[in-house]
């Protein structure tokens, strides 16, 4: 279903405005989800061969791309989901609010966002967020409440 890319996206920052020209054309549905196909051929992920890539839409309209980067020691290892969070928040602040998510892998495999991705965009991402992922049964979309409906939060006073 998903077929290996050798064209890699813009290097350097990688955050696309929405008019931006670097965008693939696409017809908006599953667009995001393509930007995330195609940042996963920078993945670095020697000792899992999991290429993983993810693609966050934030509320300004600007659309910021993360892959999975690997460790020697496994456990510092940091998912595409995360990449991509952090990098949104380095390049735009912490104000920003993220209303569509996706995750692609070119592994043919299922890809759902794992468990300390989703406490971490939950942080930033609104409920009512759609969620695309690679499934077993394709591609699917879910709203990020469905997704995490129990977030931890820590009452602000
Ligand atoms: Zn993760």
């Amino acid at each position: 279903m998903y077929r290996e890319r050798t064209d890699a996206v813009a290097s350097g920052l990688m955050a696309y405005e929405d008019d931006n020209a670097t965008r693939p054309r696409g017809s908006g549905k599953g667009e995001l989800f393509e930007l995330a196909r195609k940042v996963a051929s920078h993945s670095y992920s020697p000792y899992s061969g999991f290429r993983v890539g993810a693609a966050l839409r934030l509320s300004g309209g600007q659309v910021v791309v993360g892959t999975n980067v690997e460790n020697v020691s496994y456990g510092l290892t940091i998912c595409a989901e995360r990449a991509a969070l952090v990098t949104a928040v380095s390049q735009f602040g912490p104000e920003i609010r993220i209303v569509a998510v996706a995750v692609a892998n070119l592994n043919d495999a299922p890809s759902p966002p794992c468990g300390a991705c989703r406490q971490m965009l939950a942080e930033f991402t609104l409920a009512e967020a759609l969620v695309e992922f690679a499934s077993a049964d394709g591609v699917r979309t879910m709203a990020f409440s469905e997704l995490l409906p129990l977030a931890f939060e820590m009452k602000r006073r």
